[in-house]
């Protein structure tokens, strides 16, 4: 485990359905209705409430799904946290449509919802670096970099938390940011 940003950044190992936060975050897809990876386990662990409260987001806010980058909230279920923010990464396709850009909104915009509804702790895990294929050296300084601005502006969340289910790509993170010097 190592911290960063005066202690409110923490990159740790583990699954993210364990922990007890305000707040983890769901890298879904733009339908909401689940899926495989972590979307999958978010919804295996927390239950049924939180498909119910996804389904009335797609009903009311969302009727064509939640566009690449944006980020709404639920309640978690039977999950230790007590919310679910959903957001959707980018599905790599090369470099040259937007995925950086949108990557980094998926955090921002993540990261002021959870401001606005008053989180103190929240966990992210390595969004689009699984099935959307996106490169983990290449988001590992684009995530850094979005949440020291934000955290340099706000006071919440007060503390963020990286979690990677592997070690390996734990390290692929720690050792690509030790690389960068940031
Ligand atoms: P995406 O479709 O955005 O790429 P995935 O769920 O396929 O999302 O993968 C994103 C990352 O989440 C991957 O690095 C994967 O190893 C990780 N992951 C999968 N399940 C969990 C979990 N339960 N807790 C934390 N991270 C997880």
């Amino acid at each position: 485990m190592k911290e960063y940003l005066n202690g409110r950044l923490k990159v740790i190992q583990g699954d993210i359905t364990t922990l007890k936060v305000d707040a983890i975050v769901n890298a879904a897809n733009s339908t909401l209705m689940g899926g495989g990876g972590v979307d999958g386990a978010i919804h295996r662990e927390g239950g049924p409430s939180i498909l119910t409260a996804c389904k009335e987001i797609r009903n009311h806010r969302y009727r064509d799904g939640l566009p690449p980058g944006k980020a709404v909230i639920t309640d978690a279920g039977k999950l230790p946290a007590d919310y679910v923010i959903h957001t959707v990464g980018p599905v790599w396709g090369g470099g040259r449509q937007d995925e950086v850009k949108i990557l980094e909104a998926a955090y921002r915009n993540t990261l002021l919802l959870a401001e606005e509804t008053g989180i103190n702790t929240i966990a992210f895990p390595a969004i689009s670096t699984g099935v959307y294929g996106f490169p983990k050296e290449l988001a590992a300084p684009i995530v850094y970099n979005v949440i020291k601005t934000h955290l340099s502006r706000k006071s919440l969340p007060r503390k963020v938390f990286l979690i990677f289910l592997s070690k390996k790509n734990m390290e692929i993170f720690e050792e690509t940011l030790s690389v960068k010097e940031l």
